[in-house]
């Protein structure tokens, strides 16, 4: 019996266990560690609360979780708890799918200031993430800012406009609900360093901010380049620069306004004690399609900014670690030892680009361990005594069903849950 591993529970973690379950058949004990006794990392954490039908592939999750060679094991903070040496002496191989949940700096002076956030800290926030629950962002002012052009600016930037009533079915934690239903913004400026052909913005999610209740999209069609460019675009990209032409066309008139402001670099931030506004230089393209400031400034006034420019993953000590990723050759770090999902190659892709992702490391380990080799590791029964002796309370799945059971059962009324935002929540709905 071969003895796995992984550290994180989210998409690539979840996918991994499937594709190692399958490469080994039943002759594999998969272990999913995550440092919370609840499942699911970015599905749980990341993906917009009005966005359900992303959410329910953790159904799929589910049953990976509950066939007979995978265990949940949550409350176990690798690195802090136990060492990855301490694990890789109990398991087979590690792997490291521990996504990438720490905003990038944008490295501007100004960015400490008070009212300033990553997309992380904002959208951990408004979907009950214990370290984001006391955030408090600023909703006093009327004016925002979000910086980059990725979806991840237009899930903080829609959020930020929608009603009360637009929030409905949707699993944003009430404490959000409740400070965004009084919140003064009326205008987003959604700055993009380079123009509307380089944007990672995808249609789908585009599209929803032409048919928001009080919301409307404001771009500029002089930004643009003709429109016969469109045409060597790939068909993702021209669709989306055609909804963002369509923008620019629009002629209706609401209470908020989300303003596009293409070849826009943010400078620095400025304000007395606390954000007041960020200074921008105009920028054009230069002949690599890379931003090249005009040396034209202006301000733009915020009393928020949330930099939504990309994540890294948090360093493990004694794991090789590089530009915010875990330093590895398709997925492997070192003897024994593997990196999977965003932890591998940074923060890109959908949920589903994880799934190929796992596969391939599992088709890795698999050809590193032929069968009839190995088998002396203890696992799980090693690993919940190196915890017992630390004093540590691991959780498993049938904790987290019986968490999701108190969830589901004080949600609003059309909302699927209301999840609870504190660790020590978590335990004490368990008894602990
Ligand atoms: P992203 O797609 O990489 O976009 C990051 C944006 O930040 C880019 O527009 C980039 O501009 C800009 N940027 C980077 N550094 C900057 C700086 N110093 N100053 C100004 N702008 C800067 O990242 P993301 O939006 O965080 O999304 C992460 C991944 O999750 C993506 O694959 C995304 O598609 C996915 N996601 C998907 C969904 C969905 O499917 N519904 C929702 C959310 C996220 P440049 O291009 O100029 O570098």
């Amino acid at each position: 019996m071969r003895h796995f591993a992984i550290v994180g529970s989210g998409p690539a973690g979840f996918y991994t266990a499937e594709a190692l379950e399958k490469a080994f058949g039943g002759a594999a004990r998969i272990d999913l560690l995550d440092r919370y006794p609840v499942p699911y990392g970015l599905i749980r954490f990341g993906v917009a609360p009005d966005h359900q039908s992303l959410k329910a592939v953790s159904k799929r999750y589910d049953k990976v979780a509950e066939s007979d060679g995978v265990d949940f094991i949550g409350n176990v903070t690798v690195g802090r708890d136990l060492s990855i040496a301490e694990l890789l002496d109990l398991y087979d191989a590690v792997i490291l799918a521990t996504g990438a949940p720490h905003d990038r700096k944008l490295g501007v002076p100004g960015e400490d200031l008070p009212g300033v956030v990553g997309s992380a800290e904002f959208v951990g926030w408004y979907n009950g993430h214990p370290e984001f629950a006391d955030l408090d962002p600023p909703f006093g002012g009327s004016h925002a800012v979000v910086v980059g052009n990725g979806n991840v600016a237009l899930d903080c930037a829609r959020i930020l406009s929608k009603t009360r009533h637009e929030f409905e079915g949707s699993d944003i934690v009430g404490h959000a609900l409740d400070a965004l239903d009084t919140s003064a913004i009326r205008t987003i400026t959604i700055l993009g360093r380079r123009g509307p052909h380089q944007i990672a913005m995808t249609p789908k999610e585009l599209g929803e901010l032409g048919h928001l209740e009080e919301a409307v999209p404001v771009v500029d069609a002089a930004d643009f380049p003709p429109v016969e460019a469109d045409d060597a675009l790939d068909p993702g990209l021209r669709k989306s620069v055609t909804l963002l032409r369509g923008f620019a066309d629009l002629r209706q008139d609401k209470a908020k306004h989300m303003v596009f402001d293409f070849f826009a670099k943010p400078l620095r931030v400025e304000g007395d004690g606390r954000v007041e506004r960020v200074i921008v230089e105009r920028t054009e393209l230069d002949d690599k399609g890379g931003a090249r400031g005009t040396g034209e400034t202006y301000q733009v006034p915020a009393s928020l900014v949330i930099t939504a420019i990309g994540y890294s993953t948090s360093p493990i000590p004694d794991v090789p670690f590089e530009s915010g990723k875990f330093v590895n050759q398709r997925g492997r770090i070192s003897d024994r030892l593997y990196a999977v999902g965003w932890a591998r190659r940074g923060p890109s892709g959908t949920i589903g680009t994880n799934r190929p992702d796992g596969y391939e490391v599992a088709d890795l380990i698999a050809a590193a361990m032929p069968a009839g080799s190995g088998g002396e590791r203890e696992g799980a029964t090693g690993l919940k005594r190196l915890l017992e002796t630390r004093g540590m309370m691991p959780t498993d799945y049938d904790d987290w069903r019986k968490i999701e059971e108190t969830e589901i059962a004080r949600a609003r009324p059309g909302s699927p849950r209301e999840k609870f935002v504190r660790h020590e929540d978590w335990l004490r709905t368990l008894g602990r």
